[in-house]
């Protein structure tokens, strides 16, 4: 079992790029760096996670939130209101700020600025964006106690913050300020609260209040994608996976984790190749294999 750490023990552990138990107000999360793939990939890993879902970048205040994601005065607005708080906000990215990972490769990001104390030490600290999913293991509920959280997850962490029980317990309020506000996850900040700072609401598209992650479209390149490929034809770019020659390689040593990290840039990168198609080698299933074909799949286009 995994002995409470402090906060530089904390902070020097996301630097190094491994995991977190960190507590947070609303709920215990698991934390890795966001700008870094590898990290990002640990984190998922350590989830179980049957597919990428996007995650909320957590950040000390105002400035670090502006570090990574485009403000206007509706976001601002927000931000002054419930700050730090349990209010997650989706905004355009600026680009290269968080992981495409982390962004599950969606040109927007979720932002939000925690007001536990030990969370918000340790992101003064680090100085950067922090993924911090719910520190359970996929398909289980939020742990609200270190104990829990531990249990779930301390195996995979190199440092854990005790920080007592979660004062909210609820996770935060996923609200999107794009074209038009609207909430995509009902949470511990209410619609009449957010309607008083910035009006009527638009409604979210259909099932955004149930599963916002997939709501979003995820990046599909504009390239046709074919799966289970030997090698490329004329015209189209290969994505590797394993020993052999390919364009790009996901994982040359055929490592799960190395693959899951480079996915969205890769994807990225050869679709600004203009190929007739991104041929992509077979990924074995296992692991995060399984989260790494669900996405290939979307991007080919068989699975909404
Ligand atoms: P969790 O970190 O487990 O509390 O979940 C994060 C929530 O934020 C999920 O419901 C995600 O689908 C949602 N989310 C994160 N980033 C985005 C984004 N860029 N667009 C829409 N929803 C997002
Ligand atoms: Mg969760």
């Amino acid at each position: 079992m995994i002995a409470p750490s402090d906060i530089a023990d904390a902070v020097a552990a996301l630097r190094a790029g491994l995991l977190v138990i960190l507590p947070t107000e609303t709920v215990y999360g698991l934390a890795a760096d966001a700008v870094d793939p590898r990290a990002v990939a640990a984190l998922y890993a350590a989830k179980g996670r049957p597919s990428f879902n996007p995650l909320i970048a957590h950040v000390a205040n105002l400035a670090g939130a502006e570090a990574i994601a485009h403000f206007d005065d509706r976001a601002r607005a927000l931000a002054k209101a419930f700050w730090p708080g349990p209010l997650t906000i989706v905004l355009p990215a600026k680009d290269g700020a968080v992981s495409d990972l982390a962004r599950a490769g969606l040109d927007t990001v979720a932002v939000r600025v925690p007001s536990h104390p030990l969370a918000h030490a340790v992101l003064a600290a680090f100085a950067g964006p922090v993924a911090a999913p719910s520190a359970n293991r996929s398909g289980r509920p939020s742990p609200t106690r270190y104990q829990d959280a531990v249990e779930e997850t301390g195996r995979a962490c190199a440092a854990a913050l005790d920080g007592g029980a979660c004062a909210v317990g609820l996770e935060s309020t996923v609200v999107s300020v794009l074209s038009e506000v609207a909430i995509l996850r009902p949470g511990a900040v209410t619609r009449a609260q957010i309607e008083a700072v910035v009006g009527p609401l638009a409604e979210a598209a259909e099932d955004g209040h149930r599963s916002p992650g997939r709501l979003t479209r995820h990046y599909a390149p504009s390239a046709p994608v074919r799966l289970d490929a030997e090698r490329a034809e004329p015209g189209e770019v290969f994505l590797g996976f394993g020993p052999g020659a390919a364009d790009l390689n996901l994982s040359p040593s055929g490592d799960l984790a190395e693959a899951a990290a480079n996915l969205f840039t890769f994807l990225r990168q050869a679709d600004l190749r203009a190929p007739t198609a991104i041929a992509v080698a077979p990924i074995p299933e296992h692991g995060l294999g399984e989260a790494i074909n669900d996405r290939l799949r979307r991007a080919a286009g068989f699975v909404g």
